[in-house]
């Protein structure tokens, strides 16, 4: 039960509703989950201003059209939350963190501490500031504003979240799922989803399957789970986690074999057909390219146009542009030959062709528990949905070199796949032959297949270098890139020239080279361990990093609180910005107050994550509906003072004073590049400008008047093949989401990741990777996918870990956030494990009894739900329904805290490694740092008739902290439609 604190309620039930023509409807965009869609917020006056009456889909709105999905409607018991913080709040003298003892203090005090504080580290020694994000929408402004500050110790929720998924894709075929990219269902005859929980894109998408249901449409899912989505697939095929790359590489086998591919596509549009240097040596597995400095500069994994093939019309060895694309010209996909200067040299389809060849159905079948012949069947059924049933659309575009196509060619075949491929160890390369998979069969950017959204596809590899120059952190200082980035060469890679690691995350060093989102999970163990240097402010927005956001969380939540010998704590300083009383608030020397999206300005647009659809860009905005609570500020207008008081140049004019006067300011004027905002829509002085403009002073007035939403049509020839579509390639150059206007070929050899490994090998010039990590590099970064077992199994004894243990997040709450929603709590206030009844049978454990999970690192005990709908080898559960007792305003002895319970416990942040200053790496895949959360093995074992009843480990109660709404009790007692008291 929540916690009583008062008797008024609300709003009197048993009164007369308020009539209609009382109502205000305010659009805004709703953040009860990172869909973002467009909402009604219906008001009425309250004695305090506009209260929210109720929550329903904007129909207006183009990314979900009005539908609304059980989170978002209840938006307004988040607003109505018990555990909403009011205040800014900073730990008592000589208070443990973790006891949550506060005193409330004004937010000029709050700003005075921090501003000494940061201004003393800015001035000194910039990278001892670390600011830390969760699922937050405003990476752009946070980006800018550590890079302002100077700091490459920057990073928001990607790296414990897709990062695979991204960085796989994006440098393979320039773009990914979700906000990037994704399945066309409209045109598509067969889906697959594999790896894909019922999360992302969530309205979008259920709007997207029951149309294509509806329309006859064949819906396969391959998951090891059957829940969300997966429970109204045609077909679910079980498969156990971290395999799924075994099986793609199995279905290439066989469509290669068949010689079920797109040629056409293959030889025009990707690098399969280029030349890659087969001796050993400097260049050995990089592209053949000519020499003469008027055909572009040597490959460097960002300009690709320079390359060689081989012609079979002419038997000749030519440049891959133009002349291998030539009428008459037909470039070799296969075989092996030799250039004039004795060179020899393969097309890298050859090397794939090679690669593939071992992973044959039968040898997938052993490590997937997919059936040989079901994997033989489904890479039929994926071919003839691509290839045989293949149409085309009436729609001409002219590529990259000045071919005019009279129609655009549809491949049928549409993949959607997210955190189940991505969280593992494996994650990257397996997420690499999904994309390599997708475009043998030229399904990227086709009707019916995968497309992309603007400002995507980007470059491959994309033209953002992460900040790498030691020598550029100085005192006072801007780094001179940004924090985050796409590194395409071991050059730019953010390390020391001892090549020890830049920043406290260990991200972009040669531990994870292309960690595109940072390495999140790691940065309060480095920090506590002064690995590689200590740090002194940790900032933490909207992350719940003493709880369900970190792996090993009691080791976690110790480490915050652990002290050197001279008695100050390991992190000096740790700064937690939430709406909410999470468990990580506890732990916190100031905490800042943060609003609802129901109460701030927010931004979702081009210079970070936007909303747009596969027909052209899309941002979108959040407006104030109702006032902040009691002193809660957003952390973007905290953001803008603190840079403000801290003089960032980007942030102060040359008289020294304030450029912005708050967050809507700054969104409307400030310009990374002339004509470039946060914004595109209505531009200009007086707003009749789009995509690129001078600022307008009334930009927010007008998003406020259309829906909160800018959705802008590009013309049906630049809807498709964007990669290669050379009006797509110019407009796009042109409005600013791309820096330069030449086609983007798909990347099925990565000469990128080859120039890591030729540096492991030490065949390569330049920064080499220290002699303990040179295995690990030569290993991983191989330039063709492939398929190897995640890392945590060669650290465990698997005779007596056998099962897999993965999470989930629950449809009806997003992460952490909604066990203080009054209306959600009631449909997970606890968790269960699921088990097939199978394993759980022969594990002696029944359905509804108590059962002790153990991992290598640790064990949790809780209930055990026998479930079909789970492969036996795998046992899954929510995510973050358990709590931490007293947390979120949880009565002492919810529950969420007595019966629900979090994985977390049974998963280490790191694995051992010899050579590393800890003995230890980060448990992550080893290319681009993502969290191995699915990687975890377990055994189950009945929990004795005196251990049943309360799960396994509780914490010590968390104490109300001061200024706490705390009125569950009214929330409860209106909703539920009770007498007055
Ligand atoms: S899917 Fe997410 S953004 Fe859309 S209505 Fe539901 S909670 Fe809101």
């Amino acid at each position: 039960m929540f916690k009583f604190l008062s008797s008024e309620p609300l709003h009197q039930p048993l009164d007369a509703p308020t009539p209609v023509d009382e109502t205000t409807i305010k659009c805004t965009t709703c953040y009860m989950c990172a869909c973002r869609c467009g909402i009604r917020v219906h008001l009425r006056e309250g004695e305090d201003g506009p209260e929210v009456r109720y929550i329903d889909g904007n129909p207006n709105h183009p990314l979900n059209q009005g539908v609304i999905c059980a989170k978002g409607a209840s938006g307004i018991m988040k607003q109505k939350s018990p555990a909403r913080l009011t205040q800014p709040l900073l730990r008592k003298a000589g208070s443990a963190r973790g006891a949550a003892e506060f005193e409330a203090i004004s937010w000029e005090r709050a700003y005075e501490l921090l501003t000494t504080r940061l201004a003393h580290i800015r001035a000194t020694d910039p990278k001892k500031f670390a600011l830390f994000t969760g699922r937050d929408q405003m990476q752009a402004l946070t980006g800018l504003f550590a890079r302002q500050f100077g700091t490459p110790n920057y990073a928001a929720h990607g790296g414990f979240c897709s990062v695979n998924m991204a960085a796989g894709m994006i440098y393979s075929v320039g773009g990914s799922f979700w906000e990037f990219g994704g399945p066309d269902l409209e045109r598509a005859k067969v889906f697959v989803m594999i790896g894909t929980a019922e999360d992302h894109h969530s309205n979008p998408m259920k709007i997207a399957i029951s149309k294509f249901k509806r329309e006859g449409g064949r819906f396969i899912s391959i998951n090891p789970v059957r829940t969300g989505y997966s429970a109204i697939a045609d077909e679910w095929i079980p498969i156990k986690p971290g395999t799924d790359g075994a099986l793609l590489m199995a279905l290439l086998h066989e469509l290669i074999r068949t010689d079920t591919l797109d040629h056409a596509l293959l030889k025009r549009f990707t690098n399969a057909p280029q030349l890659v240097v087969l001796d050993e040596g400097p260049r050995e597995g990089l592209f053949a390219f000519d020499p003469n400095p008027e055909k572009g500069p040597p490959g460097d994994g960002r300009n690709p146009h320079n390359k060689l093939i081989f012609d079979k019309a002419s038997g000749q060895v030519l440049n891959a542009y133009p002349e291998g694309i030539a009428d008459g010209c037909d470039p070799a996909l296969e075989g092996r030959y030799t250039l004039a200067d004795g060179t020899r040299v393969a097309p890298s389809f050859q090397l794939l062709r090679d690669r593939v060849a071992s992973c044959t159905p039968e040898w997938a079948a052993t490590i997937t528990g997919i059936a040989a012949e079901r994997i033989v069947a489904l890479a039929q059924e994926m071919g003839h949905a691509a290839l045989q049933q293949a149409f085309e659309l009436p729609i001409p575009w002219t590529d990259a070199w000045g071919k005019l196509h009279p129609t655009t060619q549809a491949r049928p075949l549409a993949f959607h796949a997210m955190r189940g491929l991505a969280a593992h160890s494996n994650g990257f390369q397996t997420v690499r032959a999904l994309a390599v998979l997708m475009s043998v069969l030229g399904t990227i950017d086709a009707p019916g297949g995968f497309r992309h959204k603007a400002p995507y596809p980007r470059h491959i590899v994309p033209n953002y270098r992460a900040f790498n120059s030691p020598e550029m952190i100085q005192p006072n200082t801007p780094l001179n890139a940004a924090p985050l980035g796409f590194p395409a060469h071991p050059d730019e890679l953010a390390i020391n020239p001892d090549g020890s690691p830049i920043r406290i995350d260990h991200a972009f060093s040669w531990e994870h080279p292309l960690s595109a989102h940072g390495v999140m999970h790691n940065v309060i163990t480095n920090a506590t361990r002064g690995d590689p240097y200590r740090i002194d402010t940790l900032l933490m927005f909207m992350a719940n990093m003493a709880w369900n956001s970190t792996m090993n969380t009691m080791a976690i939540r110790e480490m915050l609180n652990r002290k050197d010998e001279q008695g100050e704590f390991m992190i000096p300083f740790v700064v937690v910005c939430d709406a909410f009383q999470s468990e990580t608030v506890a732990f916190a020397d100031l905490v800042l107050p943060d609003t609802t999206y129901l109460e701030r300005h927010d931004v979702m647009g081009m210079l970070d994550r936007p909303i747009s659809e596969f027909d052209g860009p899309v941002d979108s905005v959040r407006v104030p509906v109702v006032k902040p609570l009691g002193e809660c500020k957003p952390f973007q207008e905290v953001l803008i003072e603190l840079a403000g008081r801290l003089k960032f140049p980007a942030f102060t004019t040359a008289e020294g004073g304030r450029k912005f006067t708050g967050y809507p300011d700054f969104v409307v004027n400030f310009q990374p590049q002339p004509g470039i905002g946060f914004l595109m829509g209505w531009r200009g002085k007086n707003g009749d400008e789009h995509l690129r403009g001078e600022p307008n002073p009334k930009q927010w007035e007008a998003y406020e008047q259309n829906n909160c939403v800018f959705q802008y049509h590009m013309p049906k020839t630049m809807h498709y093949m964007r990669n290669w579509n050379r009006e797509y390639l110019d407009f796009a150059k042109e409005k600013g989401w791309r820096q330069k206007n030449d086609p983007v070929q798909l990347a099925i050899y990565s000469d990128t990741l080859q120039s890591f490994r030729l540096a492991a090998q030490g065949k390569a010039e330049g920064r080499q990777p220290p002699e303990h990590l040179r295995e690990r590099i030569d290993t991983y970064f191989d330039p063709l996918p492939f398929w190897y077992a995640p890392l945590e199994d060669a650290a465990t004894d698997l005779g007596s870990y056998p099962l897999n243990a993965i999470t989930q997040r629950p449809m009806a709450m997003y992460h952490s956030w909604d066990s203080q929603n009054a209306w959600l709590r009631q449909i997970h206030s606890h968790n269960y494990l699921n088990v097939n009844p199978r394993t759980a049978l022969a594990a002696g454990i029944a359905d509804g009894g108590w059962a002790w999970v153990e991992s290598q690192w640790g064990k949790v005990r809780c209930m055990v739900r026998h479930s079909e709908a789970v492969e036996p080898g795998t046992v899954w559960t929510w995510n973050a329904i358990g709590k931490a007792d007293g947390a979120w305003q949880l009565a002492p002895g919810s529950d969420e805290a007595r019966k629900g319970f979090l994985l977390n416990h049974l998963i280490s942040e790191e694995l051992p490694m010899r050579g590393t200053p800890s003995g230890t790496v980060s448990n992550s895949d080893p290319i681009t740092g993502q969290a191995g959360w699915y990687d975890v093995r377990v055994r189950i074992r009945p929990a004795s008739p005196d251990e049943a009843g309360e799960t396994f480990p509780q914490m010590d109660s968390m104490p109300t902290v001061p200024g706490v709404v705390g009125k569950a009790a009214q929330v409860l007692r209106y909703f539920a439609g009770g007498k007055k008291s």
